[in-house]
């Protein structure tokens, strides 16, 4: 990890704070860095929209490539303030994105945020079909994993969202 790439996750903190704090709306933030330029920053809208694929990660991916024009993203870093889901894992796989630093991962949080997910994304991008990915966690960890529910957290089952 460097500074510039806390300077970058501290952009994706932002935009996940940027429709409030609630860690029950699970505030994600996704900013992808290209040539030390932000081409796309997107938080999750998965409620908004209403779509289920609206992760945050995945929103940036789609206005990445938007903004560049081209189907793969090859020399970009992606930054999450949570580690990406298998859905967003392949589809930085698929985008060809060159490497993925994340904030908090799965031990920072309560399990609510992965509890759909019996595959260890860091396991299965070793398997999957592109070796030349970085993925990489614990970039501002601390930060990142104020926006959500803790570990310990005590949450009413109605109250844990399905993400
Ligand atoms: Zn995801």
């Amino acid at each position: 990890m460097t500074q510039d790439d806390e300077h970058w996750m501290h952009e994706a903190i932002a935009i996940a704070r940027s429709k409030g704090s609630d860690p029950s709306t699970s505030p994600l933030g996704c900013v992808i860095v290209l040539d030390g330029k932000v081409i796309a920053g997107e938080r999750n809208q998965t409620k908004e929209l209403p779509d289920a694929t609206a992760h945050a990660e995945m929103m940036a991916i789609r206005r990445a490539c938007e903004s560049t024009g081209d189907l793969e993203l090859r020399g970009a870093t992606l930054y999450s303030t949570l580690q990406p889901c298998g859905m967003c894992t392949m589809a930085s796989i698929w985008s060809k994105v060159g490497r993925v630093v994340y904030g908090a991962g799965r031990d920072d949080v309560h399990e609510m945020y992965f509890k759909a997910q019996h595959v260890d994304t860091l396991a299965f991008t070793g398997d999957a079909c592109r070796d030349d990915i970085v993925i990489e966690g614990g970039c501002l960890r601390d930060d990142c994993a104020k926006l959500y529910y803790g570990p310990d957290a005590e949450l009413p089952v109605a109250e844990q969202a399905n993400l």
